[in-house]
């Protein structure tokens, strides 16, 4: 796996504050991303054991609510299996961090594989420019879907994130 940056105490990429791993390598190709440097799987940095250690000193910190895949695509290829150890690990040594996961892929394809274990919420499907709304919270077209990854496995049926919340105050 190989990765562009490792940002710190981001407020755009899930909620509250957050490290975020941008990982390298994406095949959506949207049209309008915002990140075409990391479509290429050979590009960026090895992610290795001094990159991992950057992430935990940010997850060690109470303000840090917890960590944000994103890139490119988590679950390309060339960082699945290395991000789903990553967030094995993180969801043992941090129990009460979270895990949000972008990818560009839709739920109903990858809900199945091993990391949406580990995750809390995934931000699924690709990005239409021609949908573009900067008003949505965490995501920028409305195809996309904000999930809560355990209500969702628990009730059977796609449960947004924050939507148990919304329902218990009508
Ligand atoms: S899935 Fe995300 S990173 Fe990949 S091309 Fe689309 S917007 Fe860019």
């Amino acid at each position: 796996m190989r990765y562009h940056n490792i940002t710190k105490d981001d407020m755009l990429n899930g909620d509250g504050l957050r490290v975020v791993l941008w990982v390298a390598g994406c095949s959506h190709h949207c049209k309008g991303c915002q990140n075409p440097i990391t479509w290429d799987p050979n590009g960026g940095i090895p992610f290795d054991e001094a990159a991992k250690q950057e992430i935990f000193e940010q997850l060690d910190k109470d303000y840090i609510s917890g960590i944000t895949f994103s890139g490119g695509d988590p679950l390309h290829a060339a960082n699945e299996a290395g991000l789903t150890a990553l967030a094995k690990e993180i969801r043992e040594k941090y129990p009460s961090k979270d895990i949000w996961l972008y990818t560009g892929y839709r739920w109903e394809e990858i809900c199945d594989h091993e990391i949406i274990q580990y995750t809390d919420v995934l931000v699924d499907g690709r990005f239409i420019l021609e949908q573009l709304d900067v008003t949505l919270p965490w995501k920028g077209s409305p195809n996309q879907r904000v999930i809560d990854v355990r209500q969702t496995l628990e009730k059977g049926k796609i449960i947004l994130f924050g939507e148990d919340e919304k329902d218990g105050k009508n």
